[in-house]
């Protein structure tokens, strides 16, 4: 038995047996001092404005994690304040994708659902004299905001009365002022050394049809207004979210303080690191861009950091969720290597993915002394890792296929695969020796002419069987092998880091697309969508959707090629 993949999961093993990460110690702590367990509630919030991508993985499986650590529920909240970028499209790719992974939410959420809640609470801010209708351009505001280390100036609608604001909103929210015109500011601080506290905007005017809502609303809320009052209607108990936001805690708490009296449970936000990936963009943004300029095929092509993606490419859920257990949870900003990611698939592959063999880039081999008619059949592990799935039949002939790059002519130092003179054998199968090569005109090797030796066959016991030759090749029958497309991805950016020096759109890899006309088992052809392989010594590839014609995906090779 190879015990390489036990050795891979005993590693997932020990992970999932650290201690509690650093939210975890947050949620015991406020246990210990008397919050009670089943007042717990956790939340993922995505902006339904493009699929999910690797770094969202880790927020999901963090939410969802401790959902089922502490048996709490989790909400799916769509953060849709933002209508020109949403669709419904995005919010049904990211439901599927989060039940894809496993993932059960509680309750299905919309921030567009408590707009109107919102615009009370908003109402009741001016009423307290805590917030003003301010009617400079967004020019004239941001001049006045002022630097960290130099105070903002105060509008000269700061002062503006109660009563005028108050129908200035409903104004503007009865869609009598276009865009720009007026915004609701909160009153805070325009001296506060952070920023975020300058008097922030609470609603801008934007006449814009929403996914949900339709034409009802000409005022959206922004984010940060709109995120805290969420959680404490859900009445969500933590609210996670990335290091770029720690700034944002003090005007969350602010705005909390300000519908006060609150009831029941009030939410606090904390801040974990970002996961940064190298050779990969994870923002959304730009990830929408290389749709938009089809650089890519769409959300789900199998060269994107999205769930989607990364799916038709053929990772598993399994695999993207010891990935995340693997990258943890912490407060400090760092890059993952991509090749965990890959790590991660392969060893779950490893266990799971059945071996088939394929040809990709086939040369043909002739048996001379090989006379049986119709060939034979030749037993064929199905997967070693696991003995007790037994053997299938693959059908042996007079011709077969092997990869072109394990035949070389006059061989370099160090090559132990077919030449001629030279025996290799062919894995389950027998021992051949090329002796012959036919060449067309132009000097192209047309076929390899081989013998092989008949009491060689694998598993036969015979003294030939056992006979160590110094190279196992694949191959497949020529006379009932089929053809297949194969899809081969490299990276899609040249540098680890895409964006960082130059504009990430000037670090794309041109070639991370090769495609392939491969020779393969005819018990491929019979796979289904989303089926998965190894085929021996290539990698592992999945089926594609493609009804028309056989066709595979490859997901990740057998080890590590970016190793130097
Ligand atoms: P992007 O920058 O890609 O647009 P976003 O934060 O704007 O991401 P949202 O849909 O708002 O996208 O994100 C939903 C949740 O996923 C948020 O809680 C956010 O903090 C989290 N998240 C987004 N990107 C990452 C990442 N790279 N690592 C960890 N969590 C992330
Ligand atoms: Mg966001």
């Amino acid at each position: 038995m190879n015990t390489v993949p036990n050795l891979l999961f005993n590693i997932f093993d020990k992970v999932k047996k650290k201690g509690p990460n650093f939210i975890e110690q947050i949620i015991d702590g406020d246990i210990a001092r008397g919050f009670e367990n089943k007042d717990l509630r956790f939340r993922f919030p995505p902006e339904p404005n493009g699929h999910l991508h690797i770094g969202h993985l880790k927020a999901i499986c963090l939410n969802f994690n401790l959902g089922e650590k502490y048996n709490s529920p989790v909400n799916l909240r769509f953060d849709d304040t933002n209508p020109e970028k949403e669709a419904k499209e995005y919010v049904d790719a990211i439901k599927n994708d989060i039940k894809w992974l496993g993932f059960e939410w509680d309750k299905e959420c919309y921030a567009s659902d408590y707009f109107d809640q919102l615009y009370d609470w908003a109402t009741s801010l001016i009423k307290k004299d805590l917030a003003y209708i301010d009617s400079q351009s967004s020019e004239e505001i941001a001049a006045q905001k002022g630097t960290p280390t130099k105070e903002g100036q105060a509008s000269r609608f700061r002062t503006r009365d109660k009563e005028e604001s108050l129908k200035l909103f409903k104004e503007m929210f009865e869609g009598h002022h276009d865009s720009g015109k007026h915004v609701l500011r909160a009153k805070i601080n325009m001296s506060s050394p952070n920023m975020l506290m300058r008097d922030p905007v609470l609603y801008r005017v934007m006449n814009v049809h929403h996914h949900r809502t339709g034409g009802k609303w000409k005022v959206y809320p922004m984010y940060d207004w709109t995120h805290g009052e969420s959680d404490y209607i859900e009445q969500v108990s933590h609210s996670l979210c990335t290091l770029e936001f720690e700034p944002h805690r003090e005007l969350y708490d602010w705005f909390l303080d300000a519908i006060s009296p609150l009831q029941g449970v009030r939410p606090k936000q904390r801040e974990f690191s970002r996961l940064n990936l190298s050779y990969t963009i994870t923002s959304k943004r730009k990830l929408a861009k290389l749709v938009e300029e089809n650089i890519v095929e769409g959300w789900d092509d199998p060269r994107m950091p999205t769930i989607s993606g990364l799916r038709k490419r053929g990772y598993t859920p399994e695999a993207l969720k010891n990935f995340a257990l693997t990258v943890g949870v912490s407060k400090r900003e760092n890059v993952i290597e991509a090749s965990l990611l890959e790590f991660c698939i392969r060893a779950h592959l490893n266990q799971v993915a059945p071996r088939a063999m394929a040809v990709i880039d086939p040369i043909k081999i002739k048996i001379i002394n090989y006379v049986k008619d119709g060939g034979e059949k030749i037993n064929f592990d199905i997967n070693p890792q696991d003995k007790t799935l037994g053997t299938r039949e693959i059908n042996f002939s007079k011709e077969i296929y092997i990869e072109r790059e394990d035949f070389q002519e006059e061989p370099e130092e160090g090559f132990f695969r077919l030449s001629i003179g030279e025996e290799v054998r062919l894995k389950n199968a027998y021992i051949i020796k090329a002796v012959d090569l036919v060449a067309d005109e132009k000097g192209n090797i047309k076929e390899v002419l081989c013998e092989y030796d008949s009491k060689s066959k694998s598993g036969s016991n015979t003294p030939e069987s056992n006979r160590k030759v110094k190279g196992t090749i694949h191959w497949v029958s020529a006379t009932d092998s089929v053809k297949a497309k194969i899809n081969i991805y490299d990276r899609l950016f040249k540098v680890s880091e895409p964006g960082k020096e130059k504009g990430f759109k000037n670090e794309i890899n041109q070639n991370s697309l090769e495609i392939k006309e491969a020779f393969v088992e005819p018990y491929l052809a019979e796979s289904i969508e989303a089926q998965q392989f190894q085929f021996q010594r290539v990698g592992y590839f999945v089926r594609t959707a493609n009804k028309k014609t056989l066709e595979f995906n490859k997901t990740v090779g057998l080890r590590d090629s970016w190793k130097k």
